[in-house]
């Protein structure tokens, strides 16, 4: 069917890598900046600088391949443009697409992630009205985050919520409010308001973003001809997760029994993640979304025909060698 054929020209599974500029702390410092990407290439070099036995210095180089490398003069709008533009026109075919921003806290998971889901609803709503002209296509906005195994509703007051499966493959969660939206505006006041409810979250510190999720969910849905009186059914989806800092994970060893928890939490999702990509990818029968709320809830993004970007955010400089390196070995097992 034609449908088939548009959609398969958009790949599966893309991996791109954003390297962000140093920044004023690190430039005070004179840190390094040890990423080198060549021109409009699709590869990177790491120079991590090591120590031989006899303590004098030596500079190993590490090199990694990916869909794309996108430098750190690389705009928001180009991100776009390499990431979730070309998946958008599937939404309407039945597809569900997700975009992950996966990496340390501070390397611009946030700045990378923000600006996507207002310019894919841009184009979604240019298509409804243009391509899609009178065919009762709507749009709806949820946006939630999952902390320490739990989740809340970023447009209700983070809200506990619960979710449930409805036995065809379909995830329901319960409570969620949903906008249907309708212009741009809006849908940036929803996004701020969510970004807002986020980041200030119980103890307003910044600190709590970096431990949780964030999901942000555009919803295409289509009435069923002659029944106005039913819901709409959902058509397709785009979701967008700020995944929590990839160096959470690793707070296994806190002292901090919370602590603890949450990094444990956040370290069995963030591997959940990377199994259930590669499933995908090899059209494995079985999914693994089981091992974690993320990917549970995830579920039916993760099965037939659906896609995934995986954006890797890495902050350049020398100080933050073994985290880069530990996402870009990520990335490089997803892709
Ligand atoms: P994260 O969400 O991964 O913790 P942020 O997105 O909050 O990281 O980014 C950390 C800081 O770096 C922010 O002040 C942000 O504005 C800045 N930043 C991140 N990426 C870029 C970029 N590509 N260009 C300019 N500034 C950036
Ligand atoms: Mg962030």
């Amino acid at each position: 069917a034609p449908e088939k054929e548009k959609n398969s020209s958009v790949a599966k599974i893309k991996v791109v890598v954003r390297k962000r500029p140093l920044n004023k702390k690190e430039q005070a410092k004179n840190e390094e900046d040890i990423i080198t990407i060549q021109g409009h290439s699709n590869s990177l070099t790491v120079h991590e600088t090591k120590l031989k036995v006899d303590l004098t210095e030596y500079v190993e180089k590490h090199e990694f391949v990916f869909d794309a490398v996108l430098n750190e003069e690389v705009s928001n709008d180009e991100v776009y443009h390499e990431t979730v533009e070309p998946i958008v026109p599937i939404i309407f075919q039945r597809t569900k697409a997700t975009c992950f921003a996966y990496g340390q806290t501070g390397s611009g998971k946030t700045y990378t992630m923000k600006p996507l889901p207002l310019k894919a609803s841009r184009d979604i709503l240019r298509m409804m009205h243009h391509t899609y002209r009178n065919q009762g296509f709507q749009l709806f906005v949820s946006f939630f985050e999952i902390y320490g195994g739990k989740l809340f509703d970023l447009l209700n007051d983070r809200k506990k919520l619960c979710m449930r499966e409805d036995g065809k493959q379909q995830v329901c969660i319960v409570g969620l409010q949903e906008y249907r939206v309708s212009d741009v505006e809006t849908i940036k006041d929803l996004i701020d308001k969510g970004n807002a409810t986020r980041s200030t979250g119980t103890t307003g510190a910044n600190e709590e973003s970096s431990r949780s999720h964030a999901i942000l969910q555009l919803a295409i849905k289509r009435s069923v001809d002659g029944h106005d009186s039913k819901p709409p059914r959902v058509v397709g989806k785009l979701s967008f997760i700020d995944l929590a800092g990839s160096e959470r994970g690793a707070d296994t060893t806190d002292n901090d029994k919370q602590t603890r928890m949450e990094g444990a939490e956040i370290n069995k999702s963030l591997l959940a993640l990377k199994e259930c990509i590669r499933a995908l990818d090899n059209d494995q029968g079985h999914i693994p979304f089981r091992g974690s709320k993320l990917t549970e809830v995830l579920r039916d993004s993760f099965v037939g025909d659906s896609r995934t970007v995986m954006i890797s955010c890495i902050s350049p400089n020398a100080g933050s060698c073994e985290h880069t390196l530990n996402t870009l070995r990520y990335a490089d097992r997803v892709k």
